[in-house]
């Protein structure tokens, strides 16, 4: 089955090299307890507009407080999930989740507050991804407009999603490309598909100032981006040289430990306070960079 999934089992390996079997297992078989237990988080990461400096959205991103483990990374449990389906359930939940708190959020004065939230392949073969999205945005009162969907290549590459990625565009929310130059695509599809903006991918962004072949990479996507109308968000961004490249050549928005690591509701909740009384545009602080 490792091949028929492509990119994916390599993923698998590389979230698990270090598990032995037996925890591969215990995790494996512990999935549904902990969406019945409510096992699972959404930690927040902000996402910073380059030119304003000001706070436009977050990332949604799922955490496990393990019983035995303690807190267990996405990127060892959502190959998990995926290979048990159960990621269908558990994302459901975490769109849900993340819609409800960014609607408190936007109640609480964050007004146009945008969530993005990761979505898997495995939700678009499932059976009415868009109704369930639409009960969620219904359920929560949360305006389609400040909904983003990730999703990656290999999933807008699907012709059998493009009907599903129409709709939910049609709906108003926005598409964005994940770890964008990473998987199998052609760049035919940034014309042919539904998406708003894509999301350079941090192993792109690491090799600012490092390697040159990153940086014409980089400047490439931007200027592809821009032709076509699609906003660009910088994804790992750590130093102040990798910032001022992508400010140089015109990124929207960028997301990274630079500004802000994830961090649980309670915390961003905070973020949102501290920025709303303070006149100027968020600047990064050392209690921000953690
Ligand atoms: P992603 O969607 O590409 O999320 C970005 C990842 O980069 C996150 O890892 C984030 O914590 C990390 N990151 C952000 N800024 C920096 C930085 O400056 N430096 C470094 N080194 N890392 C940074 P995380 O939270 O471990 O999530 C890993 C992956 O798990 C995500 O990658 C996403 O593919 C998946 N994931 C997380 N939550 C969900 C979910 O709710 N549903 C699905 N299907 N996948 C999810
Ligand atoms: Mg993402
Ligand atoms: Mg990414
Ligand atoms: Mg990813």
């Amino acid at each position: 089955r490792a091949k028929e999934e492509g990119k994916n089992h390599y993923k698998w390996f590389d979230g698990t090299e270090e598990a032995g079997a037996a925890e591969l297992m215990e995790l494996r078989n512990g999935l549904r307890r902990a969406l019945e237990r409510g096992e699972f988080e959404l930690h927040y990461q902000p996402q910073i507009e380059a030119a304003s400096g000001r706070l436009t959205g977050l990332e949604a991103l799922l955490r496990w407080n393990h019983p035995r483990f303690g807190q267990v990374s996405p990127q060892k449990f959502i190959p998990l999930a995926e290979e048990t389906g159960l990621i269908v359930e558990i994302g459901a939940w975490a769109l849900r989740e993340a819609c409800a708190q960014n609607k408190a959020w936007q109640d609480a004065g964050a007004a146009g507050l945008r969530i993005a939230v990761n979505l898997s392949a495995r939700q678009f073969a499932a059976p009415d991804l868009v109704g369930t999205v639409r009960r969620v945005l219904e359920d929560t009162g949360l305006d389609p407009s400040c909904l983003e969907l990730e999703i990656t290549e290999n999933m807008a590459m699907r012709n059998e999603n493009l009907a599903t990625l129409e709709q939910l565009r049609d709906m108003g929310i926005l598409l964005s490309i994940d770890d964008f130059g990473t998987q199998h695509s052609s760049l035919s599809y940034l014309k042919r598909l539904p998406v708003g903006r894509i999301k350079i991918d941090r192993s792109f962004v690491s090799g600012i100032g490092v390697d040159e072949r990153d940086e014409a990479i980089i400047h490439a996507m931007l200027l592809i981006a821009r032709r076509l109308k699609l906003s660009v968000v910088a994804e790992g961004v750590e130093s102040d040289l990798q910032l001022s490249y992508l400010l140089e050549h015109d990124c929207d928005e960028i997301q990274g430990y630079l500004f802000f690591r994830p961090q649980s509701a309670e915390q961003t909740g905070e973020v949102l306070r501290r920025i709303r009384h303070r006149p100027s545009a968020p600047r990064k602080t050392g209690s921000e960079r953690a």
